[in-house]
Protein backbone atom coordinates (compact mmCIF):
# COMPACT_ATOMS: atom_id res chain seq x y z
CA UNK A 1 0.00 0.00 0.00
CA UNK A 2 1.69 3.40 -1.11
CA UNK A 3 0.79 6.10 1.29
CA UNK A 4 0.07 9.60 -0.26
CA UNK A 5 -1.92 12.69 0.71
CA UNK A 6 -5.00 11.45 -1.42
CA UNK A 7 -5.28 8.11 0.63
CA UNK A 8 -5.06 9.81 4.09
CA UNK A 9 -7.92 11.64 2.62
CA UNK A 10 -9.36 8.75 1.58
CA UNK A 11 -9.61 6.86 4.41
CA UNK A 12 -10.42 9.81 6.84
CA UNK A 13 -13.63 9.90 5.19
CA UNK A 14 -14.37 6.16 4.73
CA UNK A 15 -13.89 5.26 8.57
CA UNK A 16 -10.27 4.27 8.48
CA UNK A 17 -10.75 0.96 7.95
CA UNK A 18 -7.96 0.31 4.77
CA UNK A 19 -4.87 0.57 6.40
CA UNK A 20 -3.09 -2.52 6.76
CA UNK A 21 -0.12 -3.45 9.22
CA UNK A 22 2.51 -2.06 7.16
CA UNK A 23 5.11 -5.44 7.72
CA UNK A 24 4.53 -9.05 8.04
CA UNK A 25 5.10 -10.96 11.22
CA UNK A 26 6.82 -14.01 9.61
CA UNK A 27 8.36 -17.33 11.95
CA UNK A 28 11.83 -17.86 11.23
CA UNK A 29 13.09 -20.18 8.27
CA UNK A 30 15.77 -22.92 9.16
CA UNK A 31 18.43 -21.04 6.70
CA UNK A 32 18.85 -17.82 5.32
CA UNK A 33 21.16 -16.15 3.10
CA UNK A 34 21.96 -13.59 4.90
CA UNK A 35 20.79 -12.67 9.07
CA UNK A 36 21.01 -9.12 10.30
CA UNK A 37 20.88 -9.46 14.21
CA UNK A 38 19.52 -6.22 15.73
CA UNK A 39 16.28 -4.21 14.61
CA UNK A 40 17.15 -0.63 15.67
CA UNK A 41 18.21 1.92 12.83
CA UNK A 42 21.29 0.53 11.41
CA UNK A 43 19.97 -2.97 11.31
CA UNK A 44 16.99 -1.92 9.42
CA UNK A 45 18.25 0.42 7.09
CA UNK A 46 21.15 -2.42 6.78
CA UNK A 47 18.30 -4.88 5.66
CA UNK A 48 16.64 -2.33 3.27
CA UNK A 49 19.51 -1.26 1.18
CA UNK A 50 21.20 -5.34 1.01
CA UNK A 51 17.59 -5.53 -1.06
CA UNK A 52 17.28 -2.39 -2.35
CA UNK A 53 21.30 -1.63 -4.08
CA UNK A 54 22.07 -5.48 -4.27
CA UNK A 55 18.70 -7.50 -5.17
CA UNK A 56 19.38 -9.94 -1.66
CA UNK A 57 15.95 -10.56 -0.30
CA UNK A 58 17.14 -13.84 0.84
CA UNK A 59 17.64 -12.15 4.44
CA UNK A 60 15.91 -11.53 7.86
CA UNK A 61 16.52 -9.22 11.05
CA UNK A 62 16.16 -11.01 14.02
CA UNK A 63 15.40 -8.23 16.94
CA UNK A 64 15.12 -9.48 20.60
CA UNK A 65 12.60 -7.59 20.99
CA UNK A 66 10.29 -4.84 19.16
CA UNK A 67 11.56 -3.32 16.18
CA UNK A 68 12.60 0.05 16.92
CA UNK A 69 12.34 0.24 20.53
CA UNK A 70 16.15 0.59 21.58
CA UNK A 71 18.16 3.69 21.07
CA UNK A 72 16.72 4.62 17.79
CA UNK A 73 13.44 5.21 19.46
CA UNK A 74 15.16 6.82 22.30
CA UNK A 75 17.09 9.75 20.85
CA UNK A 76 17.38 13.45 20.82
CA UNK A 77 16.69 13.02 16.61
CA UNK A 78 19.56 15.68 15.62
CA UNK A 79 20.59 15.11 11.87
CA UNK A 80 23.90 16.80 11.01
CA UNK A 81 26.44 16.91 8.76
CA UNK A 82 28.73 18.69 10.54
CA UNK A 83 31.94 16.39 11.27
CA UNK A 84 35.93 17.90 10.54
CA UNK A 85 37.97 14.82 10.52
CA UNK A 86 38.24 12.98 7.33
CA UNK A 87 36.77 9.55 7.13
CA UNK A 88 34.13 11.30 9.25
CA UNK A 89 33.09 14.39 7.22
CA UNK A 90 32.23 12.42 4.21
CA UNK A 91 30.83 9.91 5.72
CA UNK A 92 28.16 12.14 7.56
CA UNK A 93 27.96 14.31 4.39
CA UNK A 94 27.07 11.13 2.48
CA UNK A 95 24.65 10.64 5.19
CA UNK A 96 22.72 13.80 5.14
CA UNK A 97 22.24 13.08 1.29
CA UNK A 98 20.61 10.16 2.06
CA UNK A 99 18.70 12.09 4.43
CA UNK A 100 17.11 14.59 1.93
CA UNK A 101 15.52 12.38 0.16
CA UNK A 102 14.62 9.73 2.55
CA UNK A 103 10.84 10.15 2.18
CA UNK A 104 9.92 9.63 -1.13
CA UNK A 105 12.43 6.93 -0.85
CA UNK A 106 10.95 5.16 1.43
CA UNK A 107 7.18 6.44 0.76
CA UNK A 108 7.27 7.57 4.38
CA UNK A 109 6.81 10.29 6.40
CA UNK A 110 9.97 10.39 8.75
CA UNK A 111 8.90 13.96 9.35
CA UNK A 112 12.99 15.33 8.29
CA UNK A 113 12.85 18.76 9.38
CA UNK A 114 16.08 20.96 8.10
CA UNK A 115 15.43 23.41 10.29
CA UNK A 116 19.55 24.87 10.81
CA UNK A 117 21.74 23.71 13.56
CA UNK A 118 23.46 26.60 15.93
CA UNK A 119 26.58 25.15 17.60
CA UNK A 120 27.30 28.13 20.21
CA UNK A 121 31.22 29.79 20.76
CA UNK A 122 32.28 31.57 23.97
CA UNK A 123 35.53 31.73 23.04
CA UNK A 124 37.98 33.23 20.44
CA UNK A 125 39.66 29.80 20.75
CA UNK A 126 36.53 28.23 20.16
CA UNK A 127 35.60 30.52 17.19
CA UNK A 128 38.68 29.44 15.58
CA UNK A 129 37.83 25.81 16.05
CA UNK A 130 34.39 26.17 14.41
CA UNK A 131 35.56 28.81 12.10
CA UNK A 132 37.94 25.95 10.69
CA UNK A 133 35.10 23.04 11.32
CA UNK A 134 33.06 25.14 9.23
CA UNK A 135 35.60 24.82 6.21
CA UNK A 136 36.02 21.24 6.25
CA UNK A 137 32.22 20.94 6.09
CA UNK A 138 32.54 23.59 2.87
CA UNK A 139 35.00 21.85 1.58
CA UNK A 140 33.04 18.63 2.04
CA UNK A 141 30.39 19.74 -0.10
CA UNK A 142 28.25 20.72 2.84
CA UNK A 143 26.57 24.42 4.74
CA UNK A 144 28.39 26.21 7.22
CA UNK A 145 27.96 29.95 8.41
CA UNK A 146 29.66 31.54 10.86
CA UNK A 147 27.63 33.61 13.09
CA UNK A 148 28.89 36.37 15.37
CA UNK A 149 27.07 37.68 18.52
CA UNK A 150 24.73 39.61 16.83
CA UNK A 151 24.13 37.37 14.32
CA UNK A 152 23.46 34.56 17.16
CA UNK A 153 21.02 37.39 18.78
CA UNK A 154 18.77 37.61 15.82
CA UNK A 155 18.13 34.04 15.33
CA UNK A 156 18.05 33.28 19.11
CA UNK A 157 17.11 36.40 21.04
CA UNK A 158 16.19 34.37 24.23
CA UNK A 159 19.54 33.04 24.80
CA UNK A 160 21.10 34.70 27.82
CA UNK A 161 23.02 37.53 26.57
CA UNK A 162 23.68 39.45 29.63
CA UNK A 163 25.87 36.93 31.36
CA UNK A 164 30.15 37.01 32.19
CA UNK A 165 30.41 33.22 33.27
CA UNK A 166 30.09 31.92 29.43
CA UNK A 167 29.14 35.05 26.99
CA UNK A 168 28.01 33.99 24.00
CA UNK A 169 31.04 35.26 21.44
CA UNK A 170 28.67 33.08 18.05
CA UNK A 171 27.85 30.24 15.91
CA UNK A 172 28.32 27.85 13.43
CA UNK A 173 25.17 27.68 11.82
CA UNK A 174 24.83 24.77 9.56
CA UNK A 175 21.51 25.22 7.87
CA UNK A 176 20.92 21.65 6.57
CA UNK A 177 21.04 20.47 9.93
CA UNK A 178 17.44 19.67 12.06
CA UNK A 179 15.91 16.94 13.15
CA UNK A 180 13.48 14.17 12.06
CA UNK A 181 10.85 11.74 14.08
CA UNK A 182 12.96 8.92 15.19
CA UNK A 183 10.59 5.91 15.28
CA UNK A 184 9.13 6.83 12.26
CA UNK A 185 12.60 6.44 10.89
CA UNK A 186 12.77 2.83 12.16
CA UNK A 187 9.27 2.08 10.74
CA UNK A 188 10.35 3.59 7.33
CA UNK A 189 13.20 1.79 7.02
CA UNK A 190 11.09 -1.71 8.16
CA UNK A 191 7.98 -1.35 6.04
CA UNK A 192 10.12 -0.90 3.10
CA UNK A 193 12.46 -4.00 3.63
CA UNK A 194 9.56 -5.98 4.36
CA UNK A 195 8.35 -4.83 1.03
CA UNK A 196 11.18 -5.86 -0.54
CA UNK A 197 11.27 -9.06 1.17
CA UNK A 198 13.45 -9.40 4.08
CA UNK A 199 11.89 -10.98 6.99
CA UNK A 200 11.98 -8.94 10.17
CA UNK A 201 11.56 -11.21 12.73
CA UNK A 202 10.67 -10.03 16.38
CA UNK A 203 11.42 -11.41 19.78
CA UNK A 204 14.04 -13.28 18.54
CA UNK A 205 17.21 -13.10 20.71
CA UNK A 206 20.23 -14.25 19.17
CA UNK A 207 21.94 -16.20 22.24
CA UNK A 208 25.02 -17.91 20.29
CA UNK A 209 26.76 -17.70 17.13
CA UNK A 210 27.97 -21.24 15.24
CA UNK A 211 31.44 -21.01 13.67
CA UNK A 212 33.15 -23.76 12.08
CA UNK A 213 36.13 -23.70 10.70
CA UNK A 214 36.62 -20.19 11.29
CA UNK A 215 33.46 -19.47 9.53
CA UNK A 216 29.81 -18.63 10.19
CA UNK A 217 27.48 -20.86 9.96
CA UNK A 218 24.05 -19.15 11.54
CA UNK A 219 23.04 -18.31 14.91
CA UNK A 220 21.29 -19.74 17.91
CA UNK A 221 17.97 -17.69 18.87
CA UNK A 222 15.58 -18.25 21.66
CA UNK A 223 13.11 -19.54 18.41
CA UNK A 224 15.67 -21.82 17.38
CA UNK A 225 19.11 -21.99 15.30
CA UNK A 226 19.15 -20.62 11.98
CA UNK A 227 21.68 -21.25 9.22
CA UNK A 228 23.31 -18.49 7.20
CA UNK A 229 26.64 -17.42 5.07
CA UNK A 230 26.28 -14.21 6.40
CA UNK A 231 26.29 -12.15 9.54
CA UNK A 232 26.17 -8.90 10.72
CA UNK A 233 25.93 -7.73 14.19
CA UNK A 234 24.20 -4.38 13.88
CA UNK A 235 23.12 -3.99 17.88
CA UNK A 236 24.24 -0.50 19.53
CA UNK A 237 24.75 -0.90 22.47
CA UNK A 238 25.04 -4.39 23.23
CA UNK A 239 27.84 -4.92 20.59
CA UNK A 240 30.27 -6.22 23.17
CA UNK A 241 27.68 -8.35 24.24
CA UNK A 242 26.68 -9.99 21.31
CA UNK A 243 30.61 -10.01 19.58
CA UNK A 244 31.03 -12.17 22.73
CA UNK A 245 29.41 -15.28 21.64
CA UNK A 246 31.78 -15.28 18.65
CA UNK A 247 34.96 -14.84 20.71
CA UNK A 248 35.42 -11.25 19.93
CA UNK A 249 36.45 -8.46 22.65
CA UNK A 250 35.56 -5.28 20.74
CA UNK A 251 37.02 -1.77 22.37
CA UNK A 252 33.62 -0.47 22.87
CA UNK A 253 32.20 0.22 26.28
CA UNK A 254 28.78 0.50 26.50
CA UNK A 255 27.32 4.03 28.70
CA UNK A 256 23.72 5.53 29.16
CA UNK A 257 22.81 8.94 27.65
CA UNK A 258 19.72 10.41 28.78
CA UNK A 259 16.83 12.68 27.27
CA UNK A 260 14.42 14.60 28.48
CA UNK A 261 11.41 16.43 27.09
CA UNK A 262 9.12 18.93 28.48
CA UNK A 263 5.16 19.43 28.34
CA UNK A 264 4.07 20.46 24.88
CA UNK A 265 4.48 24.48 24.27
CA UNK A 266 3.62 26.96 21.40
CA UNK A 267 6.46 27.19 19.15
CA UNK A 268 9.54 29.16 20.33
CA UNK A 269 13.02 27.11 19.69
CA UNK A 270 12.63 26.96 15.51
CA UNK A 271 16.14 25.98 15.02
CA UNK A 272 18.78 22.93 17.25
CA UNK A 273 20.84 24.28 19.76
CA UNK A 274 24.44 23.53 21.11
CA UNK A 275 25.92 25.10 23.98
CA UNK A 276 29.55 25.36 23.61
CA UNK A 277 30.59 25.84 27.24
CA UNK A 278 28.58 22.43 28.55
CA UNK A 279 26.85 19.57 27.41
CA UNK A 280 23.44 20.33 26.04
CA UNK A 281 21.67 20.80 22.84
CA UNK A 282 17.80 21.43 22.67
CA UNK A 283 14.89 21.38 19.71
CA UNK A 284 11.25 21.79 19.84
CA UNK A 285 8.88 18.83 18.78
CA UNK A 286 6.09 18.96 16.30
CA UNK A 287 4.39 18.24 19.16
CA UNK A 288 5.40 21.30 20.83
CA UNK A 289 7.97 19.93 24.08
CA UNK A 290 11.06 20.79 24.23
CA UNK A 291 13.22 17.61 24.12
CA UNK A 292 17.18 18.02 24.80
CA UNK A 293 20.32 16.32 26.45
CA UNK A 294 23.54 16.78 27.36
CA UNK A 295 26.42 14.48 28.80
CA UNK A 296 26.61 10.62 29.31
CA UNK A 297 26.40 9.04 32.56
CA UNK A 298 30.09 8.36 33.19
CA UNK A 299 29.58 4.84 34.47
CA UNK A 300 29.30 2.01 32.21
CA UNK A 301 26.02 0.41 32.56
CA UNK A 302 23.53 -1.67 30.41
CA UNK A 303 20.80 0.10 31.94
CA UNK A 304 18.11 2.05 29.57
CA UNK A 305 17.66 4.36 31.74
CA UNK A 306 19.88 7.02 34.19
CA UNK A 307 20.37 8.52 37.77
CA UNK A 308 19.58 12.20 38.91
CA UNK A 309 23.37 13.82 38.79
CA UNK A 310 23.32 13.73 35.08
CA UNK A 311 19.74 15.30 35.27
CA UNK A 312 20.89 17.95 37.57
CA UNK A 313 23.95 18.56 35.35
CA UNK A 314 22.10 19.08 32.39
CA UNK A 315 19.07 21.39 33.76
CA UNK A 316 22.05 23.54 34.92
CA UNK A 317 23.54 23.78 31.71
CA UNK A 318 19.86 24.76 30.01
CA UNK A 319 19.00 27.22 32.84
CA UNK A 320 22.44 28.47 31.80
CA UNK A 321 21.68 29.14 28.14
CA UNK A 322 18.30 29.86 28.76
CA UNK A 323 16.67 30.99 32.11
CA UNK A 324 13.41 30.75 30.05
CA UNK A 325 13.33 27.23 30.62
CA UNK A 326 13.23 27.30 33.78
CA UNK A 327 9.23 27.75 33.32
CA UNK A 328 8.70 24.97 31.53
CA UNK A 329 7.63 21.64 33.02
CA UNK A 330 9.71 18.38 32.30
CA UNK A 331 6.92 16.03 31.59
CA UNK A 332 9.16 12.94 30.86
CA UNK A 333 13.05 11.15 30.90
CA UNK A 334 14.51 8.21 29.82
CA UNK A 335 18.05 6.59 29.04
CA UNK A 336 19.20 4.40 26.25
CA UNK A 337 22.31 2.35 25.71
CA UNK A 338 25.39 4.10 23.80
CA UNK A 339 27.71 2.00 22.21
CA UNK A 340 31.02 4.12 23.02
CA UNK A 341 34.50 3.23 21.28
CA UNK A 342 37.76 5.02 21.89
CA UNK A 343 38.17 7.77 19.46
CA UNK A 344 34.53 8.84 19.40
CA UNK A 345 34.20 7.08 15.47
CA UNK A 346 32.36 4.00 14.70
CA UNK A 347 33.64 0.22 13.52
CA UNK A 348 31.78 -0.83 10.02
CA UNK A 349 34.12 -3.90 9.09
CA UNK A 350 34.62 -7.56 8.84
CA UNK A 351 35.83 -9.23 11.37
CA UNK A 352 38.45 -11.91 11.81
CA UNK A 353 35.39 -14.73 11.83
CA UNK A 354 34.56 -15.12 7.89
CA UNK A 355 31.11 -14.12 6.68
CA UNK A 356 31.36 -11.84 10.16
CA UNK A 357 30.34 -8.46 9.56
CA UNK A 358 30.38 -5.82 12.74
CA UNK A 359 28.75 -2.23 12.49
CA UNK A 360 28.71 -0.57 16.35
CA UNK A 361 30.71 2.79 17.64
CA UNK A 362 28.07 4.67 17.02
CA UNK A 363 28.59 6.66 20.35
CA UNK A 364 25.74 9.34 20.80
CA UNK A 365 26.05 9.92 17.16
CA UNK A 366 24.02 7.06 15.16
CA UNK A 367 20.89 8.39 14.25
CA UNK A 368 21.79 10.46 11.79
CA UNK A 369 23.99 8.02 10.65
CA UNK A 370 21.14 5.30 9.89
CA UNK A 371 21.03 5.53 6.15
CA UNK A 372 25.11 5.84 5.25
CA UNK A 373 25.78 3.12 8.23
CA UNK A 374 23.03 0.99 6.03
CA UNK A 375 24.18 1.83 3.11
CA UNK A 376 27.83 1.17 3.51
CA UNK A 377 27.52 -2.00 5.79
CA UNK A 378 25.09 -3.36 2.64
CA UNK A 379 27.76 -2.98 -0.11
CA UNK A 380 30.78 -4.34 2.18
CA UNK A 381 28.69 -7.64 2.77
CA UNK A 382 27.16 -7.42 -0.65
CA UNK A 383 30.56 -7.05 -2.86
CA UNK A 384 33.39 -7.63 0.48
CA UNK A 385 34.75 -4.13 -0.48
CA UNK A 386 34.39 -1.57 2.10
CA UNK A 387 32.32 1.75 0.55
CA UNK A 388 34.42 4.50 0.14
CA UNK A 389 32.84 6.71 2.28
CA UNK A 390 33.55 4.15 5.16
CA UNK A 391 36.80 2.65 4.64
CA UNK A 392 38.26 4.27 7.58
CA UNK A 393 36.04 2.83 9.96
CA UNK A 394 38.18 -0.60 10.22
CA UNK A 395 38.49 -2.47 13.95
CA UNK A 396 41.77 -2.74 13.32
CA UNK A 397 42.48 0.63 13.64
CA UNK A 398 42.95 1.07 17.58
CA UNK A 399 45.60 -1.57 16.51
CA UNK A 400 47.19 0.38 14.00
CA UNK A 401 46.80 3.56 15.56
CA UNK A 402 45.00 5.29 12.41
CA UNK A 403 42.47 6.52 14.89
CA UNK A 404 39.74 8.95 14.09
CA UNK A 405 39.38 11.22 17.43
CA UNK A 406 36.82 13.92 16.18
CA UNK A 407 36.58 15.03 19.64
CA UNK A 408 40.34 15.20 20.74
CA UNK A 409 39.80 13.72 23.93
CA UNK A 410 41.74 10.23 23.10
CA UNK A 411 41.24 6.89 24.49
CA UNK A 412 38.17 7.94 27.25
CA UNK A 413 34.81 6.61 26.44
CA UNK A 414 32.86 8.71 28.69
CA UNK A 415 34.46 12.13 27.25
CA UNK A 416 33.06 11.16 23.84
C1 LIG B 1 19.12 9.81 24.77
C2 LIG B 1 19.79 9.63 23.44
C3 LIG B 1 19.97 10.71 22.61
C4 LIG B 1 20.60 10.56 21.38
N1 LIG B 1 20.63 11.64 20.54
C5 LIG B 1 21.11 11.49 19.27
C6 LIG B 1 21.03 12.56 18.35
O1 LIG B 1 20.49 13.63 18.66
N2 LIG B 1 21.54 12.38 17.11
C7 LIG B 1 22.14 11.22 16.74
O2 LIG B 1 22.62 11.12 15.61
N3 LIG B 1 22.19 10.15 17.58
C8 LIG B 1 21.68 10.26 18.84
N4 LIG B 1 21.70 9.19 19.71
C9 LIG B 1 22.38 7.95 19.31
C10 LIG B 1 21.56 7.04 18.44
O3 LIG B 1 20.25 6.94 18.91
C11 LIG B 1 22.23 5.66 18.43
O4 LIG B 1 23.62 5.79 18.12
C12 LIG B 1 21.61 4.72 17.38
O5 LIG B 1 20.21 4.72 17.47
C13 LIG B 1 22.17 3.31 17.59
O6 LIG B 1 21.89 2.45 16.50
P1 LIG B 1 20.52 1.60 16.36
O7 LIG B 1 19.43 2.52 16.01
O8 LIG B 1 20.77 0.51 15.42
O9 LIG B 1 20.39 1.06 17.85
P2 LIG B 1 19.16 0.36 18.58
O10 LIG B 1 17.87 0.99 18.23
O11 LIG B 1 19.53 0.26 20.03
O12 LIG B 1 19.16 -1.08 17.89
C14 LIG B 1 19.89 -2.20 18.33
C15 LIG B 1 18.91 -3.33 18.46
O13 LIG B 1 19.60 -4.54 18.68
C16 LIG B 1 18.75 -5.36 19.46
N5 LIG B 1 19.54 -6.43 20.09
C17 LIG B 1 20.47 -6.32 21.05
N6 LIG B 1 20.95 -7.53 21.39
C18 LIG B 1 20.30 -8.44 20.60
C19 LIG B 1 20.36 -9.84 20.49
N7 LIG B 1 21.17 -10.58 21.25
N8 LIG B 1 19.54 -10.45 19.58
C20 LIG B 1 18.70 -9.72 18.79
N9 LIG B 1 18.62 -8.37 18.88
C21 LIG B 1 19.40 -7.74 19.77
C22 LIG B 1 18.17 -4.38 20.46
O14 LIG B 1 17.00 -4.89 21.07
C23 LIG B 1 17.94 -3.15 19.60
O15 LIG B 1 16.62 -3.07 19.12
C24 LIG B 1 21.09 9.30 20.97
C25 LIG B 1 20.88 8.20 21.80
C26 LIG B 1 20.22 8.34 23.02
C27 LIG B 1 19.97 7.15 23.89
Amino acid sequence: MRYSGFRVAWEGLTGNGGWRPVWRDPAPKPAYDTLVIGGGGHGLSTAYYLARNHGLSDVAVLEKGGLGLGSVGRNTTIVRANYLLPGNSEFYSHSLKLWEGLERELNFNVMHSQRGLINLFHSDGQRDAFARRGNAMVNQGDDAVLLDREGVRELLPYLDFGQTRFPIYGGLLHPRGGTARHDAVAWGYARAADARGVDLIQNCEVTGIDIEGGRVRGVQTTRGPIRARRVAIVVAGRSSQVAAMAGLRLPIESHVLQAFVTEGLKPCIDHVISFGMGHFYISQSDKGGLVFGGDLDFYASYAARGNLPMVEHVMEAGMTLMPMIGRARLLRSWGGIMDMSPDGSPIIDKTPVEGLFLDCGWNYGGFKAVPASGWCLAHLMATGEPHPVAARYRLDRFATGHVIDEEGTGSQHNLH
